[in-house]
């Protein structure tokens, strides 16, 4: 995406998609489920003969388990990835014959609350095998092997032993996780693949899972039985190396709730961090960290950061994010889109997630996941 200053052409709305019905809103989160069905139809295709699941942990990644869960289902989806057990029981709330894996494995004494809601754990160590084997009859489980992620999964020298163990289970599915599938030249990738052909031929007849988003476009295509895209999913751009694949789900609006012209000298916000070099108009959006604007996106005289866009104008955020507010510089954007009560785009079409993130220090997955309980919520497209 570019980060110029300019007009963005040619489709950004001076106002939210959905226009907010009640005045007192300042912030407007829409999440667009029609784009989230259809980037799973894309995945899939992208799959070819694998079955594409979802990865929903973490609220759908700040988006909304339910809404986004039964979207999915609608569009075809029936293997689901949660972080926990309690994320796993909400899931199973929204649908009661989806496989539903729990990626955190046995959490030890979890067993009656993972049978209870028909859950999967992915087995990460020999330890976990053991106690979800005495657990039940031939309990179903994921088996983690450790690839090099150095974090869950069985290590690859230990598969005969799980193999031997899982016996006394019924495992349903063998996985592995990549380290930086996002790197499309990483030669760990390879290495990576490699290691997992080698457990894996271990439990011949068993479906076999490594791809998250990224993992999907390598060229080695290590697809196996079942893909499991996340961040993909929910807009968040799986190839940095090149154009985005796939549609924006996310849409953050944040209303101007007061202007004023500044003198060049005068600083803006805490600490005074960002000195105007010339006369400006400013705004003060009803937004901050407390509702997962990063205060990495300061902007400070040496270092510009976060952005929005006004009018269809880019404008850069000036000072420290504070909790509840950024302010931005919109001497540049049109005047009649600047005015108090105005909305601005925080993400959209306009401002992609992996700007926002470049911008802030961060990452896309932070700047979805940490989207805040503040915002009012918009469901559009199913
Ligand atoms: C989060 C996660 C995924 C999904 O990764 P994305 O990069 O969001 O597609 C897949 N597998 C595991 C084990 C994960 O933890």
């Amino acid at each position: 995406m570019g980060v110029e200053m300019g007009i963005i052409e040619p489709a950004v709305r001076l106002r939210p998609r959905t226009e907010p019905s009640d005045p007192a809103e300042t912030g407007v989160l829409s999440v667009d489920l029609a784009a989230l069905a259809d980037n799973w139809r894309t995945m899939t295709r992208l799959a070819g003969s694998a079955e594409c699941g979802a990865v929903v942990k973490a609220d759908a990644y700040g988006l909304g388990l339910a809404p986004a869960m039964r979207a999915l289902l609608s569009a075809g989806c029936r293997t689901f990835f949660v972080a926990n057990v309690v994320e796993g029981e909400a899931a199973r709330a929204v649908s009661q014959d989806a496989a539903i894996y729990v990626l955190d494995g046995l959490v030890p004494g979890a067993a009656r609350r993972l049978f209870a809601a028909d859950l999967v754990p992915a087995l990460g160590s020999l330890g976990e095998l053991d106690e979800w084997a005495t657990a039940g009859r031939k309990p179903k489980a994921a088996i983690h092997f450790d690839t090099g992620m150095n974090r869950f999964g069985i290590p690859i020298r230990d598969a005969a032993q799980a193999a031997e163990r899982a016996r006394h289970i019924a495992p349903t599915l063998v996985m592995s996780h990549f380290v930086s599938a996002q790197m499309r030249d990483e030669p760990r990738n390879e290495r990576q693949i490699e290691a997992f052909l080698d457990a894996r031929a271990r439990f011949a007849d068993i479906p076999a899972s490594m791809a998250n988003s990224s993992a999907v476009f390598l060229p080695q295509r290590p697809h196996f039985d079942l893909v499991r895209p996340g961040y993909a999913l929910f807009g968040g751009n799986p190839t940095p190396y090149a154009e985005c694949p796939v549609r924006p789900v996310a849409r953050l609006h944040a209303r101007i709730l007061s202007t004023r012209e500044i003198e060049p000298g005068a600083t803006v916000g805490y600490d005074g961090l960002w000195t105007a070099p010339r006369r400006a108009r400013i705004a003060t959006i009803g937004v901050g960290y407390a509702d997962g604007v990063p205060v990495g996106a300061t902007a400070c005289d040496a270092k510009p950061a976060g952005e929005a866009l006004v009018g269809g104008v880019r404008c850069p955020f000036v000072g420290r994010v504070s909790m509840d507010y950024v302010v931005l510089d919109v001497t540049d954007a049109p005047r009649d889109a600047a005015q108090r009560g105005d909305w601005v785009e925080l993400l959209g079409d306009g401002v992609c997630i992996e700007d926002a993130a470049a911008r802030a220090g961060t990452i896309g997955y932070e700047i979805l996941t940490r989207l805040g309980a503040r915002f009012s919520r918009r469901y559009a497209g199913i």
